[in-house]
């Protein structure tokens, strides 16, 4: 069965879309840690962040580069952290958190709850951002 991830890539299960190509797609992770924690995913269906390829996570990772960077102009921050955890949704992905302080990576903090068009606006405000390079 596929995951609920690919089930968003392929407009099954809606999602906040900031950026994609013909590999990758990101999205606002729907309980974020700060307003802009976005989720960076690859569309061929891995669980475990390690099993793709090298050739992929290279890829995945700069294409997670300029959405962070995006991430950073729409929401100003100190710097933007990356994590991997992938223990909820069994395909693999990378989160972007902009940050103010390291407390904002903890993922046991307690979640922002947004309304659908606070959601829109900032995957809007990102999406703007992005420039794209290859
Ligand atoms: P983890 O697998 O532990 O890295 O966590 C999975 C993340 O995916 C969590 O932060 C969830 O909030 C997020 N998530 C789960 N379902 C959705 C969804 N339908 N749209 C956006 N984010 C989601």
């Amino acid at each position: 069965m596929a995951t609920i991830f690919s089930r968003i890539v392929a407009g099954e299960i809606p999602s906040y879309k900031v950026a994609e190509n013909d590999k990758f797609y990101a999205f606002l992770d729907i309980n974020p840690l700060a307003k802009g924690h976005t989720l960076v995913i690859p569309k061929r269906e891995v669980d475990y962040f390690f099993d793709l390829t090298d050739e992929e996570i290279g890829e995945m990772q700069i294409f997670a580069k300029q959405v962070a960077e995006a991430i950073k102009k729409a929401f100003p921050c100190i710097k933007v952290g990356q994590a991997v955890l992938g223990l909820e949704v069994p395909h693999a992905h990378i989160h972007l958190v902009p940050m103010q302080s390291e407390r904002d990576m903890l993922f046991s903090n307690p979640k922002l709850k947004l309304t659908a068009e606070e959601f829109a606006e900032i995957a809007e405000k990102i999406s703007k951002e992005i420039v794209c390079r290859n």
